[in-house]
């Protein structure tokens, strides 16, 4: 399988990449196949399956088909728009299709949350097109397999994803294949991923992709610090927490304080994600916080952080995270947090090890470490929303990144797990983990009534 790492990191709409920024491609994509005939579209109907229904209400699955359906691309999004779009729906029942034709629409008819389960995959969601007379026009049923990433029914029937194969390009399938290349021509983990890249981009164009993901990292920190609303949205009615803690860090000596930054990183970019607004999918939304909090934290001890130092950092990032999107899995809804937040932590704890100068060896070691001491961990979304306990645990995530590559560096024996090892075992803890943990919000945390 031979594809670019580069959309292990996307621009992309809170609060969840499989429940949120999947099915808001899916309507987009549906809108390409759909072609001229939006014109003669008289009616919308969506049925969303699996953990999209049960959970989709607080993931605003709804109103991300409803973002879509509307034309618009998730780096388009304003809180503005968005709120126009959904009021223009609920109040006036009106959607214009790719921002070109009205149609008439019910959310409470032409949105449907089915009981069922697709066999395929528990993200379904199918969108079906009907002319004035009924007639059916166009019918496409979308998988969300998780950090954004779509699938048509078509291709979850092929064995591996559908890109092109070509003789003359490498691929890196795995860590054992990483470090064996590594070690053949002497690079670390950024410089190899730099090299794969260049197969199907120029340098330039790698440079400016991770300079615009860094930008909005910074951005959604920022805005987490000075939020428009003083209160998550949803039933919880959770005050955000990043504006009271960075004032308090400011005036500290409290020498945990730069500990407490790291936690202030990861809690004011998670509770932005948390409002449903524009973060960097890495590589899940969920899971937002854990890279860009490590990555801030260094900013802030490193004296020679630099932008070269932002691309190796996402460079590592990528690769890793490339290893558990092909040979595991990033969804919560397919291996519980585990494989968001853990999956996060391992490509962080990689990264930062890569920029503090160590080698693929070590690198790959600080990855396993970090997932490691992540197996296991449920998906438990209380009230289905991305708040208790993802916004917390995206600042344990960054945490034990940050000591996971410690641990690595100093380590002068050898490790005797693989981080294949820990990626396979992850997915199959992921298997055997009752669906009940795996964002359905039909147990665990998931399961308490919390007074608003
Ligand atoms: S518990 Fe973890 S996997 Fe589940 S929604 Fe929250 S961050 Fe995502």
């Amino acid at each position: 399988m031979i594809k670019s790492n580069l959309d292990i990191f996307k621009i992309g709409v809170g609060p969840s990449s499989s429940h949120t920024l999947g099915p808001m491609l899916a309507a987009a994509q549906f809108l390409v196949k759909l072609g001229p005939n939006v014109h003669a579209t008289a009616r919308i109907n969506c049925t969303l399956y699996g953990s999209l229904s049960l959970t989709g209400r607080g993931h605003l699955t709804d109103k991300a088909i409803l973002w879509g359906l509307s034309g618009l691309q998730p780096t388009e999004l304003t809180r503005q728009l968005q709120q126009q779009i959904v009021n223009k729906s609920f109040v006036e029942h009106k959607l214009k299709l790719n921002g070109e034709h009205e149609i008439h629409f019910d959310y409470r008819e032409d949105l449907i949350f089915s009981k069922d389960f697709l066999p395929e995959h528990q993200n379904a969601l199918r969108l079906q097109a009907f002319a004035a007379d009924g007639a059916l026009m166009c019918d496409e049923t979308y998988f969300s397999i998780g950090g954004g990433f779509i699938k048509t029914k078509e291709q979850m029937a092929l064995a591996k994803d559908d890109d092109i194969d070509f003789a003359d390009r490498f691929s890196i399938d795995n860590t054992r294949v990483a470090l064996r290349l590594c070690q053949d021509d002497n690079l670390n983990l950024a410089q190899l991923s730099l090299r794969y890249e260049l197969q199907f981009h120029d340098e330039a164009y790698i440079d400016q992709y991770c300079s615009d993901i860094w930008q909005v990292m910074q951005e959604a920190y920022h805005n987490g610090l000075h939020p428009t609303n003083e209160y998550l949205p949803g039933s919880l009615h959770l005050k955000r927490r990043a504006p009271s803690m960075a004032a308090e860090l400011k005036s500290s000596d409290d020498p945990f304080a730069l500990l407490d930054k790291v936690s202030l990183y990861a809690i004011a970019i998670a509770e932005e994600n948390a409002s449903g607004a524009k973060v960097v999918t890495a590589p899940t939304n969920g899971a937002c916080a854990v890279v860009p909090a490590v990555l801030l934290f260094l900013q802030d001890i490193r004296d020679d952080f630099s932008p070269s130092l932002v691309r190796d950092f996402l460079l590592t990032a990528m690769l890793i995270g490339s290893f558990y999107k092909n040979n595991a899995t990033i969804s919560g809804a397919e291996g519980g947090c585990q494989a968001e937040i853990g999956s996060a932590s391992s490509m962080a704890a990689a990264a930062m090890t890569t920029i503090s100068g160590g080698d693929a060896f070590k690198a790959c070691a600080a990855a396993e470490i970090a997932m490691e001491h992540h197996l296991g961990l449920t998906c438990d979304p209380v009230d289905g929303l991305v708040q208790i306990p993802c916004i917390e645990r995206n600042a344990f995530g960054a945490v034990k990144a940050i000591t996971a590559a410690r641990m690595a560096q100093a380590r002068q024996s050898q490790p005797r797990v693989s981080l294949d090892e820990v990626i396979q075992t992850m997915y199959l803890t992921g298997k055997d983990i009752s669906f009940k943990y795996k964002e359905t919000a039909l147990g665990g945390l998931a399961e308490l009534k919390l007074d608003s």
